[in-house]
């Protein structure tokens, strides 16, 4: 007889599996915040002229100072002190530069990211269409987005070397006629095609920089380094992760001077999260030449890559000419004045007796405001520089160099060469320059 009463099934006791031990590194989520960051700095180097060579007008921008291509010492120690940070960088912390800040690699991989949210969308959202409708689909979506990207990069990018709102009108105006219009189309067009089809490819064919890495780099560099881990009974399980989420397709396992390797530190992530699943800890690192020493604690200055007398050394330099570039940009003033004299003819006497000398004449405003410059003379009794205006006004940038006369009749007691100053202030604060001369007049009306 059958019963109403429900039967009780006795299940098996679900067993719960233990709580994964926490990450231990977390790479790839500091790399791409990072990476963020690097991209808001790269938008803002030009824009606020913290770093901008602008061609058209030749001068340079750095730390927001206007500087004139002849501004040999300023630009000498920026540029020695960018060229000694590359070094540095390169020595201490091996390829950093490439897998954390370096705009190709940014920009490749949010090419890669763009390209697979793509399929991914198209395919969750129409089902139905066929692999090869999808994937034109996709692909239309992705060269879209990068299509819009690459004019805004381009834009960027060619505002580092022409004046940003300049170019933006130019922008506007489609201009494809101008050297900066052509100029803009032309990386556009560059930037479309390396983040369409060359993307990481770039770092292991064309970019210098990995080749000089490998001069530069020695057994203290900072590394990513694969440890076997034998010693300690915790072998590699093959499970090939590594090699699966590497960018660059090569397998770390080989060796950790590889010049495809951007010490990313995306592999260190991937074996970390596969192993821990088992309870044990990762076999890859970021290692000061090619041993690893994972949780052994060192010194601070050790940790933060001092390893050896090269390492200090190179820092000594760094500094020396950052301290250099400080008290250049320093001494720097706004407005320039140089006055020497032209000596292609002596003296000229004038009809109505007062003589002349002539005198060159430099100014140059090289800040971003209107400067006013008053010239006076010291120790010539009556002395009339004759200039078209005085005080001269010159806008922002503004720049002249003429020759002008220096008239004065003479007086008793001049000599043939009577010594005088030209003093000339800029602005009412500023300190007066000094220019000792002298001037030439013939014997005879002091002998007359
Ligand atoms: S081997 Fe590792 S660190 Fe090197 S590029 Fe590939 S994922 Fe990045
Ligand atoms: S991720 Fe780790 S365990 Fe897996 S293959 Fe690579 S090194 Fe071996």
């Amino acid at each position: 007889m059958a019963s109403d009463t429900p039967v009780k099934v006795s299940r098996p006791k679900i067993q719960r599996l233990p709580p994964l031990p926490p990450a231990e590194t977390v790479y790839h989520r500091i790399r791409k915040r990072v990476h963020l960051i690097c991209f808001l700095i790269f938008i803002a180097l030009p824009f606020f002229n913290v770093m901008r060579f602008d061609i058209p007008r030749q001068r340079f921008y750095f730390a927001g100072f206007e500087l004139w291509i002849n501004e040999f010492a300023i630009i000498f120690f920026a540029l020695m002190f960018l060229m000694f940070l590359i070094a540095a960088s390169a020595i201490l912390y091996g390829r950093i530069y490439c897998g954390y800040a370096c705009p190709q690699m940014i920009f490749s991989e949010w090419s890669c990211s763009v390209e697979n949210w793509a399929q991914k969308t198209i395919s969750r959202r129409f089902p139905r269409w066929t692999t090869k409708l999808k994937s034109i689909a996709a692909m239309a979506v992705w060269w879209l987005v990068l299509g819009g990207t690459s004019v805004f990069l381009a834009y960027v990018f060619t505002s580092y070397f022409v004046e940003p709102r300049d170019l933006l009108a130019r922008l506007f105006h489609f201009d494809l006629v101008t050297a900066g219009g052509i100029t803009g189309a032309t990386v556009t067009l560059i930037t479309f095609l390396d983040f369409a089809l060359v993307r990481q490819r770039f770092c292991t064919t064309v970019c210098p920089y990995g080749y000089l890495q490998g001069i530069l780099q020695d057994n203290n560099s900072l590394l990513v380094v694969y440890h076997d881990g034998k010693a300690e009974q915790k072998v590699c399980i093959e499970c090939g992760k590594c090699v699966r989420v590497c960018e660059m397709n090569i397998d770390i396992r080989n060796s950790p001077h590889q010049i495809e390797c951007v010490h990313c530190g995306d592999c260190i992530d991937a074996c970390e999260d596969v192993l821990r699943r088992i309870g044990r800890t990762g076999l890859i690192h970021y290692a000061w030449g090619e041993v690893p020493n994972p949780g052994k604690r060192e010194p601070l200055l050790r940790r933060l890559g001092f390893r050896d007398a090269k390492r200090v050394a190179i820092i000594a330099v760094l500094l020396f000419y950052f301290c250099g570039l400080v008290v250049a940009l320093s001494m720097r003033q706004p407005v320039l004045v140089r006055i020497a004299p032209d000596r292609t003819t002596l003296y000229q006497v004038m009809a109505d007796g007062r003589i002349v000398n002539r005198m060159r004449i430099k100014v140059a405003n090289r800040s971003g405001q209107p400067a006013t410059i008053k010239f006076w003379i010291e120790g010539l009794p009556g002395a009339e520089l004759v200039l078209p205006h005085n005080p001269v006004i010159l806008g922002p940038s503004e720049s002249f160099e003429q020759t002008y006369d220096l008239r004065v009749r003479p007086w008793p007691g001049a000599q043939d060469v009577n010594h005088f100053r030209i003093v000339a202030q800029a602005g009412d604060a500023a300190k007066p320059e000094l220019f000792d001369m002298t001037f030439v007049m013939p014997t005879g009306p002091r002998e007359r």
